[in-house]
């Protein structure tokens, strides 16, 4: 017999060929697929309240939304002058409300009709007149049965998302539901179980049934909850599998040598240098040395603010490995980031007579084959690049050391295609995004962590200006004053990329004025992201030989870029930009024992607001936070220099969805989980899928076939499973 749940829906009842087409068309296909679509909000009776007691709320001083449910009576379009008001009005079985919008909704001539059913969500105010009042409310249509059956059983009613496509093949909040509860009680038994019977048991989570059921359809509020945990805890326990198979993918293998430390080379190396090591560098040295000692291959994440001193850590890493005989590659993310590094490592590298070579884009053909036959013949002891470096005809003489620089900027496909160019080579990936604990555990779980957790002594702190934009004749006054004592300005413009016409164009405007009016007496470069890198590495080296006192600049500056004297960062229309690349760029500066400056540019009334605000989660809303997301990032940005207190407020403004860039981590998407907030459940998640992936790593064991089985059906495209399997 077929298995049901993979049949097409279209042989529910009431979905028939075209709802089938529209239900395919937002990916469900299946009866399966539709039994975990599922509710992104519920209506619970425990939260509603009627109109009476919302009354008696607002005198008491309650200022928080209130739920309530209520038949319509009239609704109506009043009109007076430009403006426009829609109101509808209700009643429930206490009393009388109504609902007002100031900006037309949406299809308001289709929703609300006599005597249906509402259920409404807002802040409730009282009216001059005395009327209980909600403005802008949420809203969702209930069937009259429903709100009786929700009124008097304590149901707790499913709110499913309904796309466009849905709508147009007639399927609303009602069918779609009908739908959904059919497929639930005909087909919900036939699902397998999907975690292990005696996980289920140690922990206490309901079976697949009972929670798919729920999540549906749930009884009550604690059988939601059950269901909720259920399902997240599943998520999680199968992500961190994930994690823990890759981990020990990579820790289950051999190196070709496991590397001694020439000690006396490596010391007559940091000799040689202008300054000494930090504590934090020394000790990451530290940790990275015994890993290449190691027979197992290293896979280690080294963090460190922008600025800490991440290169010298790397290069030494790899001159361990050179004096062993192998290449060490270093990959970065642009070209002239790469050149940058290539132009100070083989300067310092080339006395010990260690040979330095790039591998980037649009270099002539014949620089290019010499350069591939040098690697290919290991004349070439350390090869600098960007992704130019794992392509296709690159072929390394024998890769020992794979270092990823500004590792968040590449793809996991990227990474793994580099390190599959050596045979099990170590692997240092450095990041100098900072990242909360709480994601680095998962995004990052299957590396170990060197963090570098101090600044060179000789630094002192950036200051942190924000100014309005009538202020910029001060600003350009203090740029030409400092510039006398040698400072040097990057002016940075963000662009927004509609075409690559317009960005130069907008660049070229901008660098114009300025070079002929506000700042004529200084000389000004230009630099934007439309140049070739061999143009963009002309300005760089010019303005580092200080031919400019000011860089105008599109973003190409935003990582890595590292010139000393380059002291003042000014970054217009600061509200634009995220946190982290506004932390990116104030790291630009700040790279010697001069103080250094960021002015952050914005609007007047942006920079009033923003001068005067200050934020605390503890006492803001979520409807505050969203509302004042620009200002917190630049009020942010005034109160904390270090990149891990900005990482904490980046997250909280921006949920775990963004930054949990699953692209690069090539991990699956979490649906139920969050991360932060299902700390805990994450915590004892991990624990048991390393302790299961530890005992049995290829999962053989009879008693860990439901979870072998379940990876492979769900997770089988996933790149780093497929090379595990
Ligand atoms: P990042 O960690 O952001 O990649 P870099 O490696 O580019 O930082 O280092 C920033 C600057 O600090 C460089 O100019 C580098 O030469 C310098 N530097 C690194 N380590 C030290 C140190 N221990 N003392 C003083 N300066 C250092
Ligand atoms: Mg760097």
């Amino acid at each position: 017999m077929p298995d049901i749940l993979s049949q097409s829906v279209q042989y529910l009842k009431s979905v028939g060929p075209k709802r089938s087409e529209s239900f395919s068309k937002i990916g469900i296909n299946t009866v399966r697929d539709l039994l975990y679509y599922f509710p992104t909000r519920y209506l619970d009776r425990s939260t509603i309240l009627n109109s009476v007691k919302v009354l008696q709320y607002l005198r008491n001083g309650y200022e928080g939304e209130v739920t309530i449910i209520g038949e319509v009576i009239s609704k109506e379009l009043i009109r007076y002058g430009k403006k426009q008001i829609y109101k509808v009005r209700l009643k429930d079985n206490a009393g009388f409300f109504e609902c007002v919008w100031f900006q037309g909704i949406k299809y308001f001539k289709d929703i609300f009709n006599q005597n249906d059913f509402y259920a409404i969500s807002a802040k409730p105010v009282l009216t001059k007149f005395g009327h209980l009042q909600f403005v802008h409310p949420d809203f969702d249509r209930l069937a009259e049965k429903e709100s009786k059956e929700f009124m008097h059983t304590g149901k707790i009613i499913p709110f499913y998302r309904v796309p466009k496509e849905l709508r147009a093949a007639n399927l609303g909040d009602f069918s779609l539901r009908r739908i959904i509860n059919y497929a639930v009680e005909n087909f919900c038994s036939n699902l397998s179980e999907t975690l292990p019977e005696d996980i289920l048991i140690s922990r206490e989570l309901l079976d697949i049934h009972s929670t798919v059921r729920n999540l549906h359809f749930p009884g009550n509020h604690n059988s939601l909850l059950n269901a909720e945990r259920r399902i997240k805890f599943e998520e999680l326990f199968y992500f961190e599998c994930m994690i823990a198979l890759r981990k020990s993918f990579v820790k289950n293998k051999r190196k070709e040598t496991a590397y001694k430390t020439d000690s006396k080379f490596i010391k007559k190396f940091l000799d040689s240098l202008p300054f000494k090591l930090t504590p934090a560098q020394i000790k990451v040295l530290h940790e990275i040395r015994k890993d290449l000692e190691s027979e197992k291959p290293m896979n280690r994440l080294l963090q460190g603010d922008v600025g800490s001193g991440k290169t010298i850590v790397a290069l030494i890493s790899a001159l361990i490995v050179i004096s062993n005989g192998y290449q060490a590659v270093l990959m970065s993310p642009t070209e002239i980031l790469a050149d940058q590094h290539y132009k100070r490592i083989s300067e310092l590298l080339e006395p010990l007579g260690i040979k330095t070579g790039i591998l980037i884009g649009g270099q002539k053909k014949s620089e290019r084959e010499k350069i591939l036959g040098d690697i290919e013949h290991g004349k070439i002891q350390l090869i600098i690049g960007t992704h130019a470096l794992i392509e296709e005809n690159v072929n390394y003489n024998k890769i020992g050391l794979v270092i990823i620089d500004e590792q968040h900027r590449f793809g996991v496909v990227q990474r793994y295609n580099l390190i599959r160019k050596g045979n099990q080579p170590d692997v240092l990936v450095m990041t100098a995004t900072p990242i909360p604990r709480t994601l680095s555990m998962t995004l990052y779980g299957d590396l170990d962590t060197s963090i570098i957790d101090e600044m060179p002594l000789n630094r002192k702190p950036i200051k942190t200006y924000l100014r309005g934009e009538s202020k910029l004749n001060d600003v350009y006054k203090f740029i030409i004053d400092k510039s006398k004592s040698g400072y040097q300005t990057f002016l940075v413009y963000p662009l927004v990329e509609e075409s690559e016409k317009l960005e130069l164009k907008a660049a070229e405007t901008y660098y114009n004025d300025l070079k002929d009016n506000h700042l004529k007496e200084l000389k000004v470069g230009l630099i934007h992201g439309r140049m070739s890198w061999q143009q963009k590495e002309q300005v760089m080296v010019e303005f580092a030989s200080k031919k400019y006192d000011v860089l105008v600049s599109t973003t190409v500056i935003e990582v890595g870029i590292d010139i000393p004297d380059a002291n003042i960062m000014i970054i217009n229309d600061a509200f634009r930009f995220g946190l982290s690349q506004l932390h990116q760029l104030r790291g630009r500066v700040g790279r010697s024992d001069k103080q250094a400056y960021c002015i952050l540019i914005t609007k007047d009334e942006y920079a009033i607001k923003t001068n005067q605000f200050s934020f605390d989660f503890n006492y803001l809303s979520d409807e505050q936070i969203e509302k004042n997301k620009s200002i917190i990032r630049l009020n942010a940005m005034l109160k904390y220099n270090s990149g891990f207190e900005l990482s904490e407020v980046d997250m909280k403004l921006r949920g775990q969805g963004d930054i949990f860039g699953t692209k690069q981590s090539g991990l699956p998407e979490l649906k139920y989980a969050n991360v932060v907030t299902d700390f805990d459940l994450l915590v004892d998640a991990r624990e048991l899928a390393f302790q299961i992936i530890n005992d049995d790593p290829s999962l053989a064991k009879e008693n860990n076939s439901t979870i072998r089985k379940n990876l492979k059906e769900n997770f089988s495209s996933n790149i780093l499973l497929s090379q595990i399997a």
